[in-house]
């Protein structure tokens, strides 16, 4: 069994948790900063209710909701809830798979209680980040998946042999994942209408998707769009220093995995909150990209310095690299140049003898 969970109008979600004044509104999640000139990434329920989705002009929204709230995406700040999602998720200790940015599958060999599982991972997710999220279970990852957007938001709908046939009959083939290009057209275009008739078509498309789990993503050719680590620590810290360290161990991470990919960063966001006021960060884009952890901490810390905050009281830090390319650091400086044989050594070092046998002295202070 599989059990996929996919957040509900997950930008625009995050977006009205963190702003209570936009809750229940309608509203848009702009992918550029310009609100008359971008594209609607995402759209909140009570948009989606007038008309408005995702991949629409924003301009065309407008038109149909002249009082549309906007908010320009923050990518940084939805990659960090979704990885706050996953490492939640990570606490049940069944098989886990990140389908994508909003979209998480676990795989539930013999479980007792799908349904009451379902139902408590739902509780969790809203009562940590205020936000919904439907869930499908089912026998295989495509059925789960359809399954989660039968009934959103907030639903939980299972597919097994009792409602197979009745769901497959009242679900048009369009809703089903990888029918929106030509695949969906051709079956459209041969006459089949629900995933009923598909079925009776061709009943291996069913039955033979039995999971991702043995995907490694990391070995996929499409460039990722960012690389972060976050980390929510045990009680709120005051200690310049020590959250100081943290930024640099973070750092340390995302630097590790850009190497392990051949990718450099040319943008830093370093992603903090304090209880009493919430999320907030910052991002900056160099010149220059880097996949050194001490830079990548240097430049954090510049924007760490930028916040100018008085008495930090921080409970989770994360830090994200995006604008990524592939691409080796070649440094020109001679200092820069020694610096690299360094990573180049330290890296070897703790991939002979284990992830951090060797690190950065500041980072002790984390543990
Ligand atoms: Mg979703």
């Amino acid at each position: 069994m599989i059990l996929h969970i996919d957040m509900d109008a997950f930008f625009a979600s995050i977006e009205q948790a963190i702003n209570p004044r936009l809750k229940d509104k309608p509203l848009i999640v702009g992918s550029r900063g310009n609100k008359m000139h971008t594209v609607v990434c995402a759209a909140s329920y009570a948009a989606k209710a007038l008309g408005i989705y995702s991949g629409m002009s924003s301009q065309e929204a407008f038109s149909i909701c002249p009082k549309l709230e906007f908010v320009p995406a923050d990518q940084a700040k939805y990659i960090w809830t979704s990885e706050q999602i996953f490492q939640l998720l990570k606490s049940y200790d069944l098989p886990l798979n990140y389908a994508s940015i909003d979209e998480f599958q676990l795989e539930l060999a013999g479980h007792p209680d799908p349904l009451n599982l379902a139902k408590k991972i739902k509780e969790q997710v809203y009562a940590n980040f205020n936000i919904t999220a439907s869930v499908g279970i089912a026998k295989n990852w495509l059925l789960a998946k359809l399954a989660s957007k039968l009934n959103k938001p907030d639903g939980i709908t299972l597919i097994d042999d009792s409602n197979f046939e009745q769901i497959l009959r009242q679900t048009s083939l369009d809703k089903l994942c990888g029918m929106g290009g030509k695949i969906g057209a051709n079956f459209i275009a041969s006459g089949l209408k629900t995933c009923w008739d598909l079925y009776l078509d061709l009943p291996g498309f069913f039955n033979d998707n039995p999971g991702k789990f043995d995907e490694n993503p990391g070995k996929s050719n499409e460039l990722p769009k960012s690389i972060s680590h976050s980390y929510t620590l045990p009680t709120v810290q005051i200690n310049s220093q020590v959250i100081q360290a943290w930024i640099r161990l973070l750092s340390e991470m995302v630097a590790t995995r850009l190497r392990q990919q051949n990718l450099i960063s040319a943008t830093v966001h370093l992603w903090l909150n304090d209880p009493q006021i919430g999320n907030f960060g910052a991002q900056k884009t160099h010149q220059s990209a880097i996949n050194d952890g001490y830079e990548i901490c240097q430049r954090a810390l510049k924007i760490m310095t930028k916040l100018a905050l008085k008495n930090p009281r921080i409970r989770a830090i994360g830090v994200t690299c995006s604008s990524l390319s592939r691409g080796i650091y070649s440094p020109l400086l001679s200092e820069d140049i020694r610096r690299e044989e360094l990573i180049k050594a330290l890296d070897r070092i703790n991939n002979r003898f284990g992830e951090g046998s060797i690190y950065p002295a500041i980072t002790v202070l984390t543990r």
